[in-house]
C-alpha cells in the first residue's frame, strides 16, 4: 500500500522501497531502554519509562541528537503483531509509561498493533510534531499522552534544518488536534500524566524570535498547555549550527513564556547542553 502517513506524502509502496523516512513497512526499533529517566518528571516519574527508540524519521533534522538512528536506520524489524508481543513481554508495572520515541513514520503499523488493546500504563506519543491531523485523530484511540516537539514557526528555519518548509502548517494543526483529542491533563497520585498533551520546544541558537512566535501561538490556541522549554541544543554531526545556546537567548525565551503566563510545565537547567545527554546507539 502506498504511504501517505505523514506530510512528506511520499506515496511509495513501503513493501518494496523506502520513502523520506528511510523505513520499509515493518516497524524497526533501534534501542529499548528500561526505566528511562531522561524525560520530564510527569513522564519518567520515579520508575522511568519503557523507552522505545524507533529507527528512521520523517523529519530528519540536520542537528538530530539521535542521528545514528534517525538517519542511518539501524535496528531490528517487527511486524505489528510482533511489536504488540514485544511490549507485553515486559512487566509493564515496572515503568511509568510506554514512551514511543519518534514513532510517526510507523503510525499505521503502531495503530494496527495497539488498536483495541489495553495497557496498565499510559502510551506516550513522543513525536516531532510533523504529522497530519487526520492521523492524530486515529492515534488518539491508542495514545494516552501526546508529547510533540513544536520546533519551528519560520518556513525558512524549517526548510534549512529539516527540509520541511511546511512544518509549522502541519505541526500547528496537529498540536491543536492533539489538544482536542486529549483536552484534560490528568495525573495519577504519583504525578504521572495519564492523559493529556505536553508540548516541547527546543530553543535553537540564533532563533529567539522563532521561539517567541511559537510561544505566542501556543498561548493563543491551546488552553492550559503544559510546556517543556529545552536548552540542550548541542552541535552534532552535520549541524550547520556550530555553537550552543547563549544563556541570554534562553533567558529571553523563558521570560517571554512567563510574561504570557505559560507557567505550567518545565524549564530545563541551562547546563543540560552536554553530549552526555545523547543516548549511545
Ligand atoms: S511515513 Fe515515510 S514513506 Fe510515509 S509519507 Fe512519511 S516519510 Fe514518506
Amino acid at each position: 500500500m502506498k504511504c501517505f502517513d505523514c506530510p512528506r506524502n511520499c506515496g511509495v509502496d513501503r513493501s518494496l522501497q523506502v520513502g523520506f523516512c528511510g523505513e520499509k513497512e515493518n516497524i524497526k526499533i533501534a534501542k529499548i531502554i528500561e526505566n528511562f529517566r531522561w524525560e520530564e518528571p510527569c513522564i519518567s516519574g520515579d520508575k522511568g519509562a519503557l523507552a522505545i527508540f524507533f529507527s528512521g524519521c520523517s523529519l530528519r533534522c540536520e542537528f538530530c541528537q539521535n542521528y545514528e538512528i534517525s538517519h542511518k536506520s539501524v535496528g531490528k524489524e517487527y511486524t505489528s503483531g510482533e511489536f504488540y508481543k514485544l511490549l507485553t513481554s515486559y512487566d509493564l508495572n515496572r515503568f511509568s509509561c510506554i514512551d514511543l520515541i519518534t514513532p510517526s513514520h510507523f503510525s499505521s503499523q503502531i495503530l494496527n498493533a495497539l488498536q483495541g488493546k489495553k495497557f496498565p500504563i499510559p502510551i506516550v506519543w513522543n513525536s516531532s510534531g510533523y504529522e497530519k491531523p487526520e492521523m492524530i485523530e486515529k492515534l488518539a484511540e491508542v495514545v494516552d499522552v501526546f508529547m510533540p516537539d513544536f520546533k519551528y514557526f519560520s518556513k525558512e528555519l524549517a526548510k534549512k534544518y529539516s527540509r520541511a518548509e511546511d512544518y509549522f502548517f502541519w505541526a500547528s494543526k496537529s498540536i491543536v488536534k492533539m489538544k482536542e483529542e486529549k483536552p484534560f491533563n490528568i495525573f495519577n497520585k504519583d504525578g504521572i500524566l495519564q492523559s493529556g498533551l505536553l508540548i516541547r520546544h527546543l530553543v535553537l541558537p540564533g532563533s529567539v524570535l522563532d521561539s517567541i512566535k511559537i510561544l505566542d501561538f501556543i498561548k493563543q490556541n491551546i488552553q492550559e498547555p503544559i510546556i517543556s522549554l529545552m536548552s540542550q541544543f548541542t552541535p552534532y554531526n552535520n549541524s550547520s549550527i556550530k555553537r550552543k545556546l547563549y544563556p541570554l537567548e534562553y533567558k529571553t525565551v523563558v521570560a517571554h513564556a512567563e510574561k504570557l503566563g505559560l507557567n505550567n510545565g518545565y524549564v530545563q537547567d541551562f547546563d543540560s547542553a552536554d553530549e552526555n545527554f545523547i543516548p549511545d546507539f
